[in-house]
């Protein structure tokens, strides 16, 4: 059997081979591995996708599923010659449900349409961050994506109502059809959220959805150091209800300004920034925020600060956080994305300050991060004298120490990009060798032929 005969169940506009769509649908945002797939398919059903599961098994093919492309660790690049299965033509909102405050989607919605359904009705969908225009839901679930209002909403994981799936083995399983409560053993839905396509296919998903946040307010504050980022947060976290807290560097900020399309509102120059944004729950919510910012100026905690007068203004000062990554692309950054407990964050950020200087001294590093989830993004850009295997070579050297760091920090070496293909080596920071194993067992249960997603996450024993 070969390529050509999925076309017993599928239309030719619904195959590829074109060089160009193997390029396309074969990597994500991790531009530097390299991809080679057999082709690309495009189902518009649960069923196509069971078939091409039961024809995968059958032919000893393997499958790689494919949402936005967005991530960052190449768990949805095919690099062994695989299938690469495409959601993209599985895009159609199904329902909203008024009363269970739902919406059904098929895999391939993209993560703004949701959001933009969800607002036409009169509701919230909370999960956003920048590849929000380009990522899929299924892709969202399968990577349990998190973003900038995880600090009030949580991860997808707690939007999850329900789920479709075809397993490795070809079932259909309805996974909790949107009940709230649901005590009958092992919540299998659970499993899906974060497996990286490695278990099978999610082809559909119930998001649940919430009320719209009352006017947002954003304050952009300059400082000094890191341990005053942190005792800010202490301060307005106390008080206040966030919604976002967010930290960046004064390099991260150079790469944006440098685009050109924004402007710095602040005007000393400082070596850190930080975002934050909060929902105007009472109507002194804004004079007790701004009672905070002066206690911050006080004890100079702030060096410079600017709050937003309009939805505008909030939204540009959004954008000095969120284009740091398409800022930064073009350098082709190497990147981390970890995260320890919050109650960790200045210790473990003054230490990893200390390495980054130490060991990267002719590297630009840029980093920025999701300081109230305790998560940050490390980004090392690659200079442009060394070519692309010389400089994974040094910064997988760094990797050693970062990881070690945070094993003994016990925090995570993948906050939310996902293990992929590019943190596989390092798993074992983070997960224990039991954990491992079982991972794997519960794999060969889902995919016994081993032909979905493999090699992703971990290797097979
Ligand atoms: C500029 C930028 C900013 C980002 N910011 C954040 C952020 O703040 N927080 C965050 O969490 N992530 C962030 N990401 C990473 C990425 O956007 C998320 O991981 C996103 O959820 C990936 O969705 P996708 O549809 O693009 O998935 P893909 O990249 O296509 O795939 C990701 C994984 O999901 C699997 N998959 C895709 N669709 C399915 C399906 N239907 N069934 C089973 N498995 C499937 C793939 O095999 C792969 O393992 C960012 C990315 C970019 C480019």
């Amino acid at each position: 059997m070969s390529f050509s005969d999925l076309k017993n169940f599928l239309r030719p506009d619904q195959m590829s081979q074109s060089p160009q769509d193997l390029e396309i649908y074969g990597k994500d945002w991790t531009k530097h591995i390299l991809t080679r797939s057999i082709g690309v398919v495009f189902p518009t059903s649960t069923e196509q996708v069971r078939d091409l599961v039961l024809w995968a098994r059958e032919n000893k093919t393997a499958l790689v599923p494919s949402g936005g492309r967005t991530g960052m660790s190449g768990a949805a690049v095919a690099t062994k010659s695989e299938l690469i299965v495409s959601f993209e033509k599985m895009n159609k909102i199904l329902e909203f449900n008024s009363i269970d405050l739902t919406v059904q989607c098929q895999a391939g919605v993209i993560t703004e349409q949701l959001q933009n359904f969800a607002k036409e009705k009169g509701y919230y969908y909370p999960v956003d961050f920048a590849a929000r225009g380009s990522s899929h839901v299924g892709g969202n679930i399968a990577t349990n994506a998190g973003g900038i209002k995880v600090l009030r909403y949580g991860l997808t994981r707690n939007w999850v109502a329900g789920i479709k799936v075809v397993t490795g083995q070809g079932q259909i399983l309805n996974l909790n059809n949107s009940l709230v409560k649901n005590a009958t053993g092992y919540d299998l839905r659970q499993l899906f959220i974060g497996s990286e396509g490695t278990l099978g296919f999610i082809t559909e998903a119930t998001f649940t959805v919430t009320h719209s946040p009352k006017d947002l307010t954003v304050f952009l504050l300059g400082v000094e150091n890191l341990d005053n980022v942190l005792n800010i947060f202490q301060a307005f976290r106390r008080e206040i209800p966030l919604t976002a807290y967010e930290m960046f560097t004064d390099k991260a900020l150079a790469c944006v300004l440098k685009q050109g399309h924004l402007k710095n509102p602040l005007s000393a120059a400082c070596p850190f920034y930080v975002l934050i944004e909060f929902e105007h729950e009472s109507e002194t919510t804004m004079d007790q925020a701004m009672g905070l910012f002066e206690l911050c100026l006080e004890k100079n905690w702030v060096v410079d600060g600017s709050v937003s007068q309009t939805a505008q203004q909030a939204k540009d000062f959004w954008r000095l956080r969120e284009d740091i990554s398409e800022s930064t692309a073009p350098h082709q950054p190497y990147k981390n994305d970890i995260s320890v407990r919050v109650s960790d964050v200045t210790a473990f950020l003054t230490e990893l300050n200390q390495l980054l200087t130490t060991e990267y001294p002719d590297f630009e590093v840029i980093w920025f991060g999701h300081i109230g989830d305790g998560n940050l993004h490390i980004n090392i850009l690659k200079p442009p004298s060394l070519s692309s295997t010389e400089f994974l070579n040094k910064c997988h050297k760094v990797d050693q120490h970062l990881f070690e760091m945070i094993a003994r920090f016990k925090g995570s070496i993948s906050a939310e990009h996902g293990v992929g293909l590019t943190k596989k080596p390092y798993l074992e920071y983070t997960r224990s060798a039991e954990e491992i194993q079982i991972m794997r067992e519960i794999k060969k249960v889902f995919d016994p032929d081993g032909i979905i997603n493999p090699g992703k996450i971990f290797d097979p024993a």
